[in-house]
Protein backbone atom coordinates (compact mmCIF):
# COMPACT_ATOMS: atom_id res chain seq x y z
CA UNK A 1 0.00 0.00 0.00
CA UNK A 2 1.16 3.74 -0.76
CA UNK A 3 1.93 5.81 1.75
CA UNK A 4 -0.99 8.10 1.95
CA UNK A 5 -3.62 5.54 0.76
CA UNK A 6 -6.26 3.80 3.03
CA UNK A 7 -7.08 -0.39 2.20
CA UNK A 8 -10.10 -1.02 0.37
CA UNK A 9 -11.86 -2.34 3.21
CA UNK A 10 -10.66 0.65 5.75
CA UNK A 11 -12.07 2.92 2.88
CA UNK A 12 -15.40 1.09 3.20
CA UNK A 13 -15.47 1.97 7.00
CA UNK A 14 -14.87 5.73 6.00
CA UNK A 15 -17.99 6.03 3.53
CA UNK A 16 -19.98 4.09 6.23
CA UNK A 17 -19.00 6.40 8.91
CA UNK A 18 -18.93 9.56 6.73
CA UNK A 19 -22.11 9.22 4.92
CA UNK A 20 -25.19 9.20 7.57
CA UNK A 21 -23.12 12.11 9.30
CA UNK A 22 -23.46 13.81 6.18
CA UNK A 23 -27.03 12.80 5.28
CA UNK A 24 -27.90 13.72 9.00
CA UNK A 25 -26.65 17.37 7.94
CA UNK A 26 -28.58 17.57 5.33
CA UNK A 27 -31.75 16.00 6.55
CA UNK A 28 -32.03 17.80 9.59
CA UNK A 29 -30.74 21.66 9.15
CA UNK A 30 -33.28 23.41 9.99
CA UNK A 31 -32.97 22.12 13.27
CA UNK A 32 -29.40 23.81 13.66
CA UNK A 33 -28.66 27.30 14.82
CA UNK A 34 -28.49 29.56 11.72
CA UNK A 35 -25.82 31.47 13.08
CA UNK A 36 -23.26 31.01 16.00
CA UNK A 37 -22.55 33.59 18.23
CA UNK A 38 -18.91 34.74 17.34
CA UNK A 39 -16.70 33.40 20.12
CA UNK A 40 -13.29 34.17 18.12
CA UNK A 41 -10.76 32.78 20.71
CA UNK A 42 -12.55 29.54 21.25
CA UNK A 43 -13.45 29.02 17.39
CA UNK A 44 -9.41 29.82 17.14
CA UNK A 45 -8.55 27.62 19.62
CA UNK A 46 -10.80 24.91 18.30
CA UNK A 47 -9.64 24.93 14.94
CA UNK A 48 -6.44 24.33 16.07
CA UNK A 49 -7.22 21.53 18.49
CA UNK A 50 -5.63 18.32 16.45
CA UNK A 51 -1.52 18.58 16.22
CA UNK A 52 0.14 18.24 12.69
CA UNK A 53 3.08 16.38 14.93
CA UNK A 54 0.75 13.26 15.42
CA UNK A 55 -1.50 11.46 13.11
CA UNK A 56 -5.10 10.88 14.45
CA UNK A 57 -7.46 8.52 12.89
CA UNK A 58 -10.25 9.32 10.19
CA UNK A 59 -13.06 9.16 12.40
CA UNK A 60 -11.48 11.46 15.06
CA UNK A 61 -10.80 13.80 11.69
CA UNK A 62 -14.06 13.95 10.28
CA UNK A 63 -16.11 14.37 14.14
CA UNK A 64 -14.03 17.12 14.66
CA UNK A 65 -14.54 19.00 11.53
CA UNK A 66 -18.12 18.04 11.33
CA UNK A 67 -18.82 19.85 14.74
CA UNK A 68 -16.45 23.10 14.20
CA UNK A 69 -19.04 23.64 10.65
CA UNK A 70 -21.61 22.60 12.73
CA UNK A 71 -21.24 24.65 15.53
CA UNK A 72 -19.24 27.68 14.23
CA UNK A 73 -20.74 28.60 10.60
CA UNK A 74 -23.31 31.05 9.57
CA UNK A 75 -25.73 28.01 8.31
CA UNK A 76 -26.36 29.67 4.70
CA UNK A 77 -28.45 25.92 4.27
CA UNK A 78 -30.84 26.68 6.63
CA UNK A 79 -34.42 27.31 5.22
CA UNK A 80 -34.25 30.56 7.61
CA UNK A 81 -31.43 32.02 6.30
CA UNK A 82 -32.77 34.89 4.32
CA UNK A 83 -29.42 36.02 3.15
CA UNK A 84 -27.26 36.54 0.56
CA UNK A 85 -28.38 34.23 -2.14
CA UNK A 86 -26.09 31.43 -0.62
CA UNK A 87 -28.54 28.69 -0.76
CA UNK A 88 -28.19 24.56 0.00
CA UNK A 89 -26.79 22.91 -2.38
CA UNK A 90 -29.08 21.09 -4.57
CA UNK A 91 -28.24 17.37 -3.77
CA UNK A 92 -26.85 16.26 -7.18
CA UNK A 93 -25.02 18.84 -7.56
CA UNK A 94 -22.97 17.08 -3.93
CA UNK A 95 -23.06 13.78 -5.91
CA UNK A 96 -21.53 15.82 -8.97
CA UNK A 97 -18.55 17.25 -6.90
CA UNK A 98 -17.88 13.77 -5.53
CA UNK A 99 -17.55 12.45 -8.33
CA UNK A 100 -15.21 15.30 -9.76
CA UNK A 101 -13.08 15.11 -6.52
CA UNK A 102 -12.52 11.08 -7.24
CA UNK A 103 -12.04 11.38 -10.96
CA UNK A 104 -9.91 14.90 -10.75
CA UNK A 105 -10.05 15.25 -14.52
CA UNK A 106 -7.29 18.05 -15.38
CA UNK A 107 -9.46 20.74 -17.87
CA UNK A 108 -6.26 22.60 -18.60
CA UNK A 109 -6.02 21.01 -21.95
CA UNK A 110 -8.76 19.93 -23.79
CA UNK A 111 -6.88 16.58 -24.76
CA UNK A 112 -6.22 15.94 -21.22
CA UNK A 113 -9.86 15.39 -20.58
CA UNK A 114 -12.25 15.49 -23.70
CA UNK A 115 -15.39 14.10 -22.29
CA UNK A 116 -15.22 16.92 -19.26
CA UNK A 117 -14.64 20.05 -21.62
CA UNK A 118 -17.28 18.77 -23.66
CA UNK A 119 -19.61 18.63 -20.97
CA UNK A 120 -19.02 21.67 -19.97
CA UNK A 121 -18.94 23.59 -23.80
CA UNK A 122 -22.47 21.67 -23.63
CA UNK A 123 -24.21 23.73 -20.69
CA UNK A 124 -22.16 26.84 -21.51
CA UNK A 125 -23.85 26.89 -24.82
CA UNK A 126 -27.52 25.44 -23.74
CA UNK A 127 -26.96 28.82 -21.13
CA UNK A 128 -26.40 31.01 -24.21
CA UNK A 129 -28.99 29.63 -26.24
CA UNK A 130 -31.25 30.74 -22.87
CA UNK A 131 -29.93 34.38 -22.82
CA UNK A 132 -30.66 34.53 -26.59
CA UNK A 133 -27.09 34.89 -27.85
CA UNK A 134 -27.07 33.04 -31.33
CA UNK A 135 -25.98 30.00 -31.40
CA UNK A 136 -22.94 29.58 -33.73
CA UNK A 137 -21.02 32.11 -31.89
CA UNK A 138 -21.28 31.68 -28.26
CA UNK A 139 -18.14 31.13 -26.31
CA UNK A 140 -17.47 30.98 -22.61
CA UNK A 141 -16.09 29.61 -19.69
CA UNK A 142 -16.62 28.18 -16.14
CA UNK A 143 -15.37 30.71 -13.57
CA UNK A 144 -15.02 30.76 -9.42
CA UNK A 145 -17.75 33.12 -8.91
CA UNK A 146 -19.08 35.84 -9.83
CA UNK A 147 -16.31 38.09 -9.11
CA UNK A 148 -13.93 36.32 -11.63
CA UNK A 149 -16.49 36.31 -14.36
CA UNK A 150 -16.71 40.25 -14.10
CA UNK A 151 -12.86 40.17 -14.13
CA UNK A 152 -13.32 38.29 -17.22
CA UNK A 153 -15.43 40.54 -19.12
CA UNK A 154 -13.48 44.31 -17.90
CA UNK A 155 -10.09 41.85 -19.45
CA UNK A 156 -12.06 40.94 -22.60
CA UNK A 157 -13.13 44.36 -23.02
CA UNK A 158 -9.33 45.92 -23.32
CA UNK A 159 -8.48 43.47 -25.56
CA UNK A 160 -11.00 43.72 -27.61
CA UNK A 161 -10.80 48.20 -27.30
CA UNK A 162 -6.65 47.22 -27.38
CA UNK A 163 -5.45 45.11 -30.31
CA UNK A 164 -1.78 45.21 -28.54
CA UNK A 165 -3.15 44.71 -24.57
CA UNK A 166 -1.45 41.31 -24.51
CA UNK A 167 1.87 42.57 -25.75
CA UNK A 168 1.63 46.57 -23.75
CA UNK A 169 -0.73 45.90 -21.05
CA UNK A 170 -1.91 48.96 -19.64
CA UNK A 171 0.74 50.71 -20.02
CA UNK A 172 0.09 50.94 -24.01
CA UNK A 173 -3.63 52.26 -24.04
CA UNK A 174 -2.36 55.96 -23.36
CA UNK A 175 -5.83 57.55 -22.56
CA UNK A 176 -7.42 56.26 -18.98
CA UNK A 177 -9.88 53.82 -19.93
CA UNK A 178 -13.18 54.60 -17.92
CA UNK A 179 -16.46 51.55 -16.44
CA UNK A 180 -19.72 52.71 -15.91
CA UNK A 181 -22.25 50.76 -13.53
CA UNK A 182 -24.66 51.81 -11.41
CA UNK A 183 -24.29 52.89 -7.83
CA UNK A 184 -25.96 49.74 -6.85
CA UNK A 185 -23.87 47.20 -8.67
CA UNK A 186 -21.74 45.40 -7.27
CA UNK A 187 -17.88 45.77 -5.94
CA UNK A 188 -16.49 43.33 -7.68
CA UNK A 189 -16.37 45.51 -10.74
CA UNK A 190 -14.09 47.71 -8.57
CA UNK A 191 -11.52 44.53 -7.18
CA UNK A 192 -11.23 43.68 -11.20
CA UNK A 193 -10.55 47.50 -12.06
CA UNK A 194 -7.95 47.10 -9.08
CA UNK A 195 -6.55 44.10 -10.43
CA UNK A 196 -6.73 44.83 -14.13
CA UNK A 197 -4.26 47.80 -13.22
CA UNK A 198 -6.75 50.35 -13.86
CA UNK A 199 -7.67 51.38 -10.53
CA UNK A 200 -10.93 51.93 -8.77
CA UNK A 201 -10.88 55.43 -10.17
CA UNK A 202 -11.78 54.31 -12.94
CA UNK A 203 -15.25 53.01 -12.21
CA UNK A 204 -18.05 55.96 -12.67
CA UNK A 205 -20.86 54.24 -10.70
CA UNK A 206 -23.59 56.10 -11.98
CA UNK A 207 -26.75 57.50 -9.43
CA UNK A 208 -29.79 55.42 -9.63
CA UNK A 209 -33.81 56.30 -9.98
CA UNK A 210 -36.41 55.98 -7.57
CA UNK A 211 -36.31 51.97 -8.16
CA UNK A 212 -32.37 51.66 -8.38
CA UNK A 213 -31.73 51.21 -11.77
CA UNK A 214 -28.72 53.50 -13.72
CA UNK A 215 -29.93 56.95 -14.02
CA UNK A 216 -29.52 56.51 -17.83
CA UNK A 217 -29.01 60.46 -18.55
CA UNK A 218 -26.56 60.22 -15.91
CA UNK A 219 -24.36 58.10 -17.18
CA UNK A 220 -24.91 59.88 -20.94
CA UNK A 221 -23.49 62.65 -19.16
CA UNK A 222 -20.55 60.54 -17.20
CA UNK A 223 -19.84 59.06 -20.61
CA UNK A 224 -19.62 63.03 -22.54
CA UNK A 225 -17.59 64.27 -19.28
CA UNK A 226 -14.87 61.54 -19.72
CA UNK A 227 -14.61 61.78 -23.26
CA UNK A 228 -14.68 65.85 -23.00
CA UNK A 229 -11.52 65.15 -20.32
CA UNK A 230 -9.61 62.98 -22.42
CA UNK A 231 -10.48 59.40 -20.89
CA UNK A 232 -11.48 56.93 -22.83
CA UNK A 233 -15.02 54.87 -22.43
CA UNK A 234 -14.67 51.52 -22.08
CA UNK A 235 -17.16 49.36 -20.77
CA UNK A 236 -20.77 49.98 -19.43
CA UNK A 237 -22.09 47.39 -16.80
CA UNK A 238 -25.82 46.82 -17.02
CA UNK A 239 -26.75 44.89 -13.31
CA UNK A 240 -29.54 41.80 -14.09
CA UNK A 241 -30.37 41.77 -10.09
CA UNK A 242 -28.55 43.95 -8.16
CA UNK A 243 -27.36 42.26 -5.06
CA UNK A 244 -28.64 44.59 -2.32
CA UNK A 245 -32.47 45.15 -3.55
CA UNK A 246 -33.11 42.91 -6.46
CA UNK A 247 -33.04 45.73 -9.46
CA UNK A 248 -32.97 45.23 -13.06
CA UNK A 249 -30.85 47.90 -15.01
CA UNK A 250 -32.63 49.17 -17.94
CA UNK A 251 -31.65 46.21 -20.56
CA UNK A 252 -33.60 47.20 -22.96
CA UNK A 253 -32.02 50.82 -23.53
CA UNK A 254 -28.54 50.19 -22.32
CA UNK A 255 -27.27 48.01 -25.62
CA UNK A 256 -27.85 51.16 -27.41
CA UNK A 257 -26.00 53.62 -25.48
CA UNK A 258 -23.38 51.35 -25.68
CA UNK A 259 -23.31 51.12 -29.08
CA UNK A 260 -23.62 54.50 -29.66
CA UNK A 261 -20.69 55.44 -27.48
CA UNK A 262 -18.79 52.29 -28.46
CA UNK A 263 -18.60 50.65 -25.03
CA UNK A 264 -18.04 46.86 -24.41
CA UNK A 265 -21.38 45.99 -22.78
CA UNK A 266 -21.58 43.19 -20.04
CA UNK A 267 -24.77 42.64 -18.00
CA UNK A 268 -23.42 41.35 -14.58
CA UNK A 269 -26.77 38.44 -13.56
CA UNK A 270 -24.47 36.82 -11.01
CA UNK A 271 -27.44 36.81 -9.19
CA UNK A 272 -30.67 37.55 -11.00
CA UNK A 273 -29.93 35.74 -14.08
CA UNK A 274 -31.45 32.48 -13.24
CA UNK A 275 -35.01 34.06 -13.74
CA UNK A 276 -34.11 33.71 -17.61
CA UNK A 277 -35.90 30.59 -17.06
CA UNK A 278 -39.09 32.18 -15.80
CA UNK A 279 -42.20 31.26 -18.09
CA UNK A 280 -44.48 34.32 -15.05
CA UNK A 281 -41.77 37.09 -15.97
CA UNK A 282 -40.87 36.73 -19.62
CA UNK A 283 -39.62 40.09 -20.12
CA UNK A 284 -37.64 40.72 -17.47
CA UNK A 285 -34.52 40.44 -19.29
CA UNK A 286 -35.68 41.70 -23.10
CA UNK A 287 -32.34 43.28 -24.59
CA UNK A 288 -29.95 41.01 -22.60
CA UNK A 289 -29.40 39.10 -25.49
CA UNK A 290 -27.67 42.31 -27.27
CA UNK A 291 -25.13 41.87 -24.32
CA UNK A 292 -21.05 41.51 -25.59
CA UNK A 293 -20.80 39.34 -22.65
CA UNK A 294 -22.66 38.19 -19.20
CA UNK A 295 -22.02 36.53 -15.95
CA UNK A 296 -23.84 34.11 -14.12
CA UNK A 297 -23.32 32.46 -11.40
CA UNK A 298 -24.43 29.19 -10.86
CA UNK A 299 -23.53 28.92 -6.68
CA UNK A 300 -26.54 31.53 -6.04
CA UNK A 301 -29.87 30.95 -7.47
CA UNK A 302 -29.31 27.83 -9.36
CA UNK A 303 -27.89 26.50 -5.86
CA UNK A 304 -25.25 24.56 -7.08
CA UNK A 305 -22.07 23.94 -4.17
CA UNK A 306 -20.18 26.77 -4.70
CA UNK A 307 -17.58 27.71 -6.65
CA UNK A 308 -19.10 27.83 -9.95
CA UNK A 309 -20.13 30.57 -12.32
CA UNK A 310 -20.40 31.35 -15.82
CA UNK A 311 -19.15 34.11 -18.27
CA UNK A 312 -20.61 33.70 -21.48
CA UNK A 313 -19.76 35.86 -24.25
CA UNK A 314 -21.51 36.20 -28.59
CA UNK A 315 -17.99 37.04 -29.28
CA UNK A 316 -16.12 33.68 -30.41
CA UNK A 317 -12.50 34.75 -30.43
CA UNK A 318 -12.50 37.29 -27.43
CA UNK A 319 -11.51 34.85 -24.97
CA UNK A 320 -8.52 33.07 -26.71
CA UNK A 321 -7.38 36.71 -27.61
CA UNK A 322 -7.60 37.76 -24.44
CA UNK A 323 -6.23 34.14 -22.43
CA UNK A 324 -4.15 32.94 -25.43
CA UNK A 325 -1.18 31.49 -25.00
CA UNK A 326 1.46 29.48 -26.46
CA UNK A 327 3.83 26.94 -24.36
CA UNK A 328 6.23 23.88 -25.40
CA UNK A 329 5.00 21.88 -22.60
CA UNK A 330 0.80 21.62 -22.52
CA UNK A 331 -0.55 19.74 -25.15
CA UNK A 332 -2.03 21.13 -28.35
CA UNK A 333 -5.75 21.61 -28.91
CA UNK A 334 -7.29 18.26 -30.54
CA UNK A 335 -8.09 20.76 -33.24
CA UNK A 336 -7.97 24.55 -33.14
CA UNK A 337 -11.49 25.11 -35.20
CA UNK A 338 -13.55 22.60 -33.11
CA UNK A 339 -12.32 22.33 -29.78
CA UNK A 340 -10.86 25.30 -27.14
CA UNK A 341 -8.10 24.69 -24.16
CA UNK A 342 -9.73 26.26 -20.97
CA UNK A 343 -6.34 27.43 -20.48
CA UNK A 344 -6.07 29.29 -23.37
CA UNK A 345 -9.22 30.72 -22.59
CA UNK A 346 -9.93 31.68 -19.00
CA UNK A 347 -7.72 33.43 -16.47
CA UNK A 348 -7.37 29.90 -14.96
CA UNK A 349 -4.54 26.86 -15.80
CA UNK A 350 -5.20 23.42 -14.06
CA UNK A 351 -8.55 23.47 -13.42
CA UNK A 352 -11.60 21.56 -11.23
CA UNK A 353 -14.51 19.95 -13.38
CA UNK A 354 -17.01 22.46 -12.56
CA UNK A 355 -19.40 21.95 -15.09
CA UNK A 356 -20.39 18.95 -14.00
CA UNK A 357 -22.06 19.88 -10.81
CA UNK A 358 -24.70 22.19 -13.05
CA UNK A 359 -24.69 19.56 -15.64
CA UNK A 360 -25.72 17.14 -12.93
CA UNK A 361 -29.50 18.87 -11.89
CA UNK A 362 -29.59 19.84 -15.73
CA UNK A 363 -29.44 16.47 -16.82
CA UNK A 364 -30.98 14.93 -13.85
CA UNK A 365 -34.13 17.52 -13.57
CA UNK A 366 -33.99 19.07 -17.29
CA UNK A 367 -34.10 22.65 -17.61
CA UNK A 368 -38.27 22.28 -16.88
CA UNK A 369 -37.30 21.14 -13.14
CA UNK A 370 -34.78 23.80 -12.44
CA UNK A 371 -37.64 26.69 -14.52
CA UNK A 372 -40.46 24.87 -11.49
CA UNK A 373 -37.75 25.38 -8.84
CA UNK A 374 -37.26 29.69 -9.99
CA UNK A 375 -40.92 30.17 -10.61
CA UNK A 376 -41.36 28.75 -6.89
CA UNK A 377 -39.07 30.97 -5.45
CA UNK A 378 -40.54 33.76 -7.40
CA UNK A 379 -43.95 33.04 -6.13
CA UNK A 380 -42.72 32.95 -2.19
CA UNK A 381 -41.07 36.59 -2.81
CA UNK A 382 -44.85 37.34 -4.12
CA UNK A 383 -46.20 35.94 -0.73
CA UNK A 384 -43.89 37.19 2.02
CA UNK A 385 -44.60 40.92 0.43
CA UNK A 386 -48.21 40.35 0.33
CA UNK A 387 -47.78 38.79 3.96
CA UNK A 388 -46.05 41.56 5.15
CA UNK A 389 -47.95 44.27 3.44
CA UNK A 390 -51.17 43.10 5.15
CA UNK A 391 -49.43 43.69 8.57
CA UNK A 392 -48.70 47.44 7.80
CA UNK A 393 -44.97 47.00 6.47
CA UNK A 394 -43.75 48.93 3.64
CA UNK A 395 -41.91 47.27 1.16
CA UNK A 396 -39.18 49.88 -0.05
CA UNK A 397 -37.57 48.34 -3.31
CA UNK A 398 -39.54 47.53 -6.16
CA UNK A 399 -38.46 43.95 -7.40
CA UNK A 400 -40.08 41.03 -9.10
CA UNK A 401 -37.23 38.69 -7.25
CA UNK A 402 -37.60 37.08 -4.21
CA UNK A 403 -35.47 40.55 -2.40
CA UNK A 404 -37.66 42.51 0.40
CA UNK A 405 -36.51 44.86 1.77
CA UNK A 406 -38.86 46.48 4.10
CA UNK A 407 -39.37 49.27 7.00
CA UNK A 408 -42.90 49.39 9.33
CA UNK A 409 -44.10 52.87 10.10
CA UNK A 410 -44.69 51.90 13.71
CA UNK A 411 -40.98 51.07 14.50
CA UNK A 412 -39.84 52.21 17.09
CA UNK A 413 -37.19 55.14 16.52
CA UNK A 414 -35.30 54.51 19.41
CA UNK A 415 -34.57 51.20 18.48
CA UNK A 416 -31.86 51.52 15.88
CA UNK A 417 -32.88 48.64 12.41
CA UNK A 418 -29.37 47.04 12.97
CA UNK A 419 -29.80 46.40 16.86
CA UNK A 420 -33.33 44.72 16.31
CA UNK A 421 -31.67 42.62 13.37
CA UNK A 422 -29.04 41.64 15.65
CA UNK A 423 -31.38 40.59 18.17
CA UNK A 424 -33.65 38.42 15.47
CA UNK A 425 -29.77 36.72 14.39
CA UNK A 426 -29.04 36.30 17.69
CA UNK A 427 -32.29 33.80 18.27
CA UNK A 428 -30.26 31.11 16.02
CA UNK A 429 -33.86 30.92 14.40
CA UNK A 430 -33.27 33.32 11.24
CA UNK A 431 -30.78 35.30 9.34
CA UNK A 432 -31.36 38.62 8.22
CA UNK A 433 -29.62 41.82 7.78
CA UNK A 434 -30.13 45.89 7.37
CA UNK A 435 -29.90 47.32 3.50
CA UNK A 436 -30.12 50.95 2.97
CA UNK A 437 -32.32 52.17 0.30
CA UNK A 438 -32.12 55.77 -0.91
CA UNK A 439 -29.58 55.91 2.24
CA UNK A 440 -32.84 54.92 4.79
CA UNK A 441 -31.91 51.37 6.45
CA UNK A 442 -34.40 48.87 5.46
CA UNK A 443 -34.64 45.05 6.73
CA UNK A 444 -33.36 42.89 4.16
CA UNK A 445 -34.95 39.16 3.57
CA UNK A 446 -34.23 37.05 0.56
C1 LIG B 1 -22.66 37.90 -5.71
C2 LIG B 1 -22.51 38.86 -6.82
C3 LIG B 1 -21.27 39.01 -7.48
C4 LIG B 1 -20.02 38.31 -7.02
O1 LIG B 1 -20.13 36.93 -7.25
P1 LIG B 1 -19.28 35.88 -6.40
O2 LIG B 1 -19.84 34.59 -6.87
O3 LIG B 1 -19.55 36.18 -4.96
O4 LIG B 1 -17.85 36.06 -6.77
C5 LIG B 1 -21.20 39.87 -8.55
N1 LIG B 1 -22.28 40.55 -8.96
C6 LIG B 1 -23.49 40.44 -8.35
C7 LIG B 1 -24.66 41.23 -8.87
C8 LIG B 1 -23.64 39.58 -7.25
O5 LIG B 1 -24.84 39.48 -6.65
Amino acid sequence: MLPLDFTPTARKEVWDFLLPRLESYYANTQQVHVSPPMKVREIQSYSRALPFDQPHSVEEVIEHVIHGLTTYSVHTPHPSYFGLYNPRSQFSGIIADLITATFNPQLAAWSHAPFANEIERYVIEEFGQKFGYPEASIDGTFCSGGAESNLTALLCALNQAFPEYDKHGIVGTEKEPVIYCSSESHHSLAKAARMAGLGAQSVREIAVDANLRMNLEKLKEGVGQDRKEGRLPLMLVGTAGTTGAGAVDNLMDLPEIAQVEGLWYHVDAAYGGAAILSESHPSLFTGIEKSDSLTLDLHKWFSVPMGASLFITPHKRILNQTFGIKTAYMPEDGDPNQVADPYTHSAQWSRRFMGLKMYFPLAIHGWQGLQEMIEHQLEMGDSLRNMLTSKGWTIANRSPLPVVCVSHPDFPPELPLQEFVDQVNATGKAWISVYPIHGKPTIRVC
